[in-house]
C-alpha cells in the first residue's frame, strides 16, 4: 500500500512487521535532511541504513554522519567509476587516496570497504585502472577487518576472478546484485552475500527474481541504492531507505517466505556482517 505525502514524496503506508535494514544507500545525495530521512525509514520498519562512500568527500561525509546517528553505518571508497577522477592515474595521488579510504575504514563506525568494484557498464575509468583499485581495496577490507561491498556492473566474471585471485575476505557483499541464478549459486558456493535492489520489483526482472529465488536466506540482504532504483510502485519518485520495505516484502514473495521471518534473517545476516548496531 503506498498514498502519497504532502510533498509527493513516497510515502509507505503498510510498515514491515519486523524492523529490517537498508543495506546499502547514498545519504548525502538525496534531497531531504538525514533526520527526515531516517525518521520516514524507522516508520516504515527499516530501522537503519549503511550509508556508502564512492569518493574520498563522500566517504568523509559518510563515516561522519554514523558517528553522528546510531542508526547509520558507513562504507568507505571510491567507486569504480570515480577511480579515473580521483588521481588521475597518478601513482602517488592513488597512494594518498587509499590511504585516507584505509583510516576511515579503520573508524569503529565504519562497517564495510565499499563500494569498489568493476563497471564495465560506464566508461568513465579504463578497466585496467578500475581493476587496481578493486585489488587495494580488497587488501583494506582485509588488513582492517571490514566487509567488502561490491559495485558489478557488467562484469561478473572479473569480479569473481579477481576475489579469488586476491583471496576474498571474510565477509563479502554484492550491492545491487545483478547476477542471473547461475551466479547466485556461484556467489552461494563461495558465501557471497547477495544485497537486491528495488530493481528486483521491476516487471521485466525475471531473471533477477531467479537468482533470489535460489540465493540461500542467510546470504540475501535488500538495499535501497537510494535516491537510484526506485521500486514499484514508485518508480519514477526519488528512492530513499524507507522504500527498502517494498523490496523486502518482493524478496519475501519471490522467496516464499513469511515477511517477518525474512525481516529477521535480514537483521541476523546484518549483525553477522557488520555487528550489532
Ligand atoms: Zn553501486
Ligand atoms: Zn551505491
Amino acid at each position: 500500500m503506498a498514498s502519497r505525502g504532502s510533498r509527493g514524496d513516497p510515502v509507505v503506508t503498510d510498515p514491515l512487521p519486523r524492523p529490517a535494514f537498508d543495506g546499502h544507500t547514498h545519504l548525502d545525495i538525496m534531497d531531504r535532511p538525514v533526520p527526515e530521512v531516517l525518521a520516514a525509514a524507522s516508520a516504515a520498519g527499516i530501522a537503519r541504513v549503511i550509508t556508502v562512500g564512492t569518493d574520498l568527500e563522500s566517504s568523509r561525509w559518510s563515516a561522519a554522519r554514523a558517528a553522528e546517528y546510531d542508526e547509520v553505518y558507513a562504507a568507505v571508497a571510491v567507486h569504480p567509476n570515480d577511480t579515473e577522477k580521483a588521481a588521475g592515474g597518478d601513482a602517488s595521488r592513488t597512494a594518498a587516496v587509499l590511504g585516507e579510504i584505509e583510516a576511515l575504514a579503520r573508524l569503529p563506525e565504519v562497517k564495510a570497504v565499499g563500494e569498489t568494484g568493476l563497471d564495465y557498464y560506464w566508461d568513465d575509468a579504463a578497466p585496467d585502472l578500475q581493476q587496481e583499485w578493486f585489488r587495494a581495496h580488497i587488501g583494506i577490507a582485509k588488513r582492517t577487518g571490514k566487509v567488502l561491498m561490491i559495485h558489478d556492473r557488467e562484469a561478473h566474471e572479473d569480479v569473481l576472478r579477481i576475489l579469488a585471485e586476491e583471496g576474498a575476505p571474510d565477509r563479502v557483499v554484492f550491492h545491487c546484485f545483478s547476477g542471473d541464478a547461475e551466479m547466485a549459486k556461484r556467489c552461494a558456493d563461495a558465501g557471497y552475500v547477495m544485497s537486491f535492489a528495488g530493481n528486483l520489483t521491476f516487471a521485466k526482472a525475471q531473471n533477477l527474481r531467479a537468482a533470489a529465488a535460489v540465493a540461500p536466506a542467510d546470504l540475501v540482504l535488500v538495499e535501497t541504492d537510494a535516491p537510484f532504483l526506485t521500486p514499484v510502485p514508485w518508480r519514477g519518485k526519488p528512492n530513499s531507505p524507507a522504500l527498502a520495505a517494498y523490496t523486502a516484502r518482493g524478496l519475501a514473495e519471490v522467496k516464499h517466505l513469511d515477511l517477518a521471518e525474512l525481516c529477521d534473517q535480514i537483521t541476523a545476516t546484518g549483525e553477522r556482517l557488520y555487528g550489532p548496531w
